[in-house]
């Protein structure tokens, strides 16, 4: 028996390879967004120069790149993943991290990381309960762009209170001392992957901790980006 055609997460329509989840036509889509800022990933009117806020406050990390803003239809995507434990969607979801990196990555962009480390568990927002999805992004991620992946290379120490709750600077007086790097880092380009990145504190702590470790620049890998 032929297996059933599987069809696209996001139009339906029957997909050549399953494994893609998401149709030629919608990827096209998804990767043409407007411009973003190379270094905040926010919406700006250059791809290649960092935005005048970047000017006058650049991150602490060198470069952050999001498939979409958090909006339709990816945002609809991952929320509705939250609630299936599936390795094919990670797959699904790496692979379109990986096109904006590539995407990036041939105009000059970042470059290609020699560590991937991904943001703690606990610190996102919940996935289908107890199941990583974001590890299971890495580990593709790692593999196809041939670099090494520590799944507890930044490990959480303490438990902080809800970040949502807290303004900017209790944000980030919350985050001191949450986590260790336990990998090692000195001279090497690293990748941090985080499904949803939003304020930034938390990359940005984590950030400033493999910077401060001696880490040559840190690239932050998101599916959306948001403020
Ligand atoms: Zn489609
Ligand atoms: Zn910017």
């Amino acid at each position: 028996m032929l297996p059933m055609p599987a069809a696209c997460w996001l139009c339906q329509m029957p997909l050549n390879l399953a494994r893609h989840g998401v149709c030629s036509i919608c990827l096209r889509q998804l990767l043409q967004q407007s411009p973003a800022c190379p270094r905040c990933g926010l919406a700006s009117g250059h791809a290649s120069r960092p935005c005048g806020r970047c000017l006058l406050r650049p991150p602490l990390w060198q470069h952050l790149l999001a498939v979409t803003p958090w909006q339709p239809p990816l945002k609809t995507l991952v929320n509705r993943l939250k609630f299936y434990r599936a390795t094919a969607q990670a797959v699904m979801l790496a692979r379109l991290i990986l096109l904006r990196w590539l995407q990036e990555y041939r105009c000059g962009g970042p470059p290609r990381p020699e560590l991937l480390l991904c943001v703690p568990l606990h610190s996102r927002r919940a996935w289908h309960r107890g199941y990583n999805q974001l590890d299971d992004m890495a580990q593709n991620l790692a593999h196809w762009t041939r670099c090494r992946y520590d799944r507890r290379g930044v490990i959480r120490i303490r438990k902080g209170k809800i970040q949502h709750r807290l303004n900017a600077l209790a944000r980030r007086r919350n985050l001191r001392g949450a986590f260790r790097v336990t990998a090692e880092v000195r001279g090497r380009h690293i990748a941090l992957l985080d499904d949803v990145v939003t304020t930034g504190s938390t990359v940005a702590e984590i950030s400033r901790m493999l910077l401060a470790a001696g880490a040559a620049s840190v690239q932050i890998w998101c599916l959306c980006r948001t403020l």
